[in-house]
């Protein structure tokens, strides 16, 4: 059936509401296609082939605006950079670091930005081996400073949960503090947990091995 040029109009405009109206209610993108995406890029940098990036091309894209599906918050280690273990462009993720991916009001509102303002429909929440703010926390030693205190005392509670004379013990620390920032990111902020609750936010616990190159996915 032919339609006039006012029922194409109105049937475009119903179409756009509809797509529209979707694109409010859930993201463009599923959580598992995003972490698929992700999972890709981590294994062409295990394997060392990763893809060649057109930095200048994509700088001049996104003069204007970002929209990164994924938001990371990981350890500032110099041997952990998100964008090189998942091999992204820019723009693609907007990432948060703290010594020991440590969870306080700053790291909080970044996240928030990134899911209310920027669209971020996932975050990974990623620990790693060989973690010293970890290995510091754990040791039970007095810090520095005050400043380094808060870096480590978060962490505390996650290496009582760990035998110290258990082989993996740390890995243990290490694992159990990413869950416990996990849980804190939506208890911590009534945003992320309401995004959370309408199936517009999903956090994704991650373990990287310094020896691999592997981030494995936890829970
Ligand atoms: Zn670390």
């Amino acid at each position: 059936m032919l339609l006039g040029f006012r029922g194409s109009v109105q049937l475009a405009v119903i179409l756009f509401s509809a797509i529209f109206a979707v694109a409010q209610d859930s993201p463009s993108v599923s959580a598992d296609q995003i972490w698929n995406d992700l999972a890709a890029g981590n294994q062409r940098f295990v394997t060392g082939k990763t893809a060649p990036e057109d930095f200048v091309a994509q700088r001049k894209a996104l003069i204007k605006s970002q929209h990164p599906h994924t938001a990371v918050l990981s350890c500032s280690d110099s041997r952990v950079p998100p964008e090189t273990l998942f091999d992204a462009g820019l723009g693609q993720l907007f990432v948060v670091r703290s010594a020991g991916e440590d969870d306080d009001a700053v790291v909080i509102g970044s996240l928030e930005y990134a899911v209310e303002h920027l669209g971020s429909s996932v975050i990974v929440v990623m620990g790693h081996q060989s973690c010293g703010a970890v290995t510091a926390a754990c040791s039970g030693g007095k810090s520095e400073s005050v400043n380094l205190d808060a870096v480590t005392a978060p962490i505390a509670p996650s290496c009582a949960k760990a035998d110290a004379n258990q082989p993996g013990a740390l890995d243990l620390a290490v694992r159990d503090h990413v869950h416990r920032v996990a849980q804190d990111l939506l208890s911590k902020s009534r945003l992320l947990k309401k995004a959370s609750d309408e199936h517009k936010l999903t956090i994704i616990e991650a373990y990287y091995s310094l020896e691999t190159g592997k981030v494995t996915k936890l829970h």
